[in-house]
């Protein structure tokens, strides 16, 4: 008996892969990380959205981030003292789990917390989207096999039972689970339900429904050619952060066409999704930074939160390109001690703002970044804006002009230690 059914299991599993080969897509789906960020007197919002080539399938996306949106602009009150504690936070993030060539798993992970917020607010979506069919799946679409489906139906049950024997009754369970029940997050071999967002997380390996994907290195080549920096010259360090986005790469290339470098302080949940600009920017000799995972205010997080934050973005660069980032820049610019206390990395703001986040004119962000700029100077850019590429053009050469060298963070460290030395030795 038990045999036949993985007989069975194993069939099914066998057509449903071998009808997948067998009708090859043509196109390729796309898609596209963008991380907005706002601040307000009142509030910061930080908003990973994703888009894809499917119409359908952003406007549910954006949707949902609308809606997110709204519950929080109408909870938030009007804040204005003090700008740690004073300001409430939006923060959504996104996980793409692409389970084959045309089915994605989504989820959109919101957070809200602050003042407005006593009890802090979490809510997160799961969608999985089958660009062939152009429609979202339920549980049903993903495991067609109905043993199996009522074997998980069961393990799901058990475990809410088990978690709070109270806060569920059959009827509800049975209305909330039903084939049709589409809020589950594929990630690897994990299937996570979520019922009034309280996870209820299977096992999957075993039932081989999802493909494992395959994750590519990319091999490193680090240019050879050492720069020469005159530590007597004027040095000047520019800074992008919250990227990497659509705009990076051209950015990169505009900086190897004037052979200078620049360091991005970058945030995790992007990484993979920019793995080859990324390995170009790092080939080219630019210099990755840390800048959170997915733009929490770190300063206002827990100190696991925290370290979360910072690690996870450390661990994925280092897997993905076998580099350690030197540097974290915290959000919103704003250390604590609790900061410097829980990480090794050293810390780094700026101490010219373009303030390319408010200017939408390029000339004006030209401007902040040309004038007055001293020696040792660290520019703060964003690399998610049209209009910083396009003030980068201008900058770099007007820069060069005033005799400015161009350094990394870490090449800035050096120099001031070269100089400090020569100061220090007699002559
Ligand atoms: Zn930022």
């Amino acid at each position: 008996m038990f045999k036949k059914k993985k007989l069975l299991i194993t069939t099914i599993i066998t057509i449903i892969t071998i009808s997948s080969i067998i009708y090859k897509d043509t196109k390729r789906n796309t898609y596209n990380i963008e991380t907005i960020i706002k601040t307000t007197p009142s509030y910061v919002q930080s908003i990973t959205t994703v888009t894809t080539n499917n119409k359908q399938l952003n406007s549910i996306i954006t949707t949902y981030i609308e809606n997110q949106k709204k519950i929080f602009e109408k909870k938030t009150k009007n804040q204005n003292n003090n700008y740690l504690i004073g300001k409430d936070e939006l923060n959504i993030d996104y996980q793409l789990n692409i389970l084959d060539k045309q089915t994605w798993n989504i989820s959109l992970i919101t957070t809200m917390s602050g003042p407005s917020f006593p009890n802090p607010y979490n809510d997160i979506k799961c969608l999985t989207w089958n660009f062939q069919k152009k429609k979202e799946l339920n549980i049903e679409n993903i495991i067609q096999n109905s043993t199996a489906l009522s074997l998980i139906t069961k393990q799901v049950y058990e475990k809410i039972k088990t978690k709070c024997n109270t806060c569920i009754t059959d009827k509800t369970f049975k209305q909330l689970f039903n084939k049709d029940f589409k809020n589950f997050q594929i990630t690897e071999n994990i299937i996570t339900f979520y019922f009034y967002n309280q996870p209820v997380s299977l096992e999957i390996k075993d039932l081989s429904l999802i493909k494992q994907q395959k994750k590519k290195k990319p091999n490193i080549k680090k240019s050879n050619t050492l720069k020469t920096i005159d530590p007597n010259k004027p040095v000047v360090a520019l800074t992008f952060d919250d990227g990497p986005s659509k705009y990076t790469e051209e950015i990169i290339n505009i900086l190897k066409y004037y052979d200078v470098n620049a360091s991005f302080f970058i945030l995790g949940n992007k990484v993979t999704s920019y793995q080859q600009v990324l390995k170009t920017s790092i080939e080219n000799g630019n210099e990755l930074g840390n800048h959170s995972y997915n733009h929490k205010w770190l300063s206002r997080l827990s100190v696991n939160e925290l370290i979360e934050q910072i690690e996870k973005t450390q661990k994925i660069i280092q897997e993905n390109f076998n580099y350690t980032p030197q540097y974290l820049r915290p959000t919103y610019g704003s250390i604590t001690n609790q900061i410097r206390k829980n990480t090794d990395l050293k810390i780094v703001l700026w101490t010219v703002d373009t303030r390319d986040w408010k200017y939408h004119d390029v000339n004006q962000i030209i401007k902040r970044a040309t004038e007055n700029i001293k020696d040792g100077d660290i520019i703060l850019m964003h690399d998610i804006f049209k209009r910083t590429k396009d003030s980068l053009i201008k900058i770099i050469p007007i820069l060069k002009e005033q005799g400015f060298q161009f350094v990394t963070v870490s090449e800035l460290e050096e120099v001031k230690k070269i100089r400090k030395l020569e100061k220090e030795t007699p002559q």
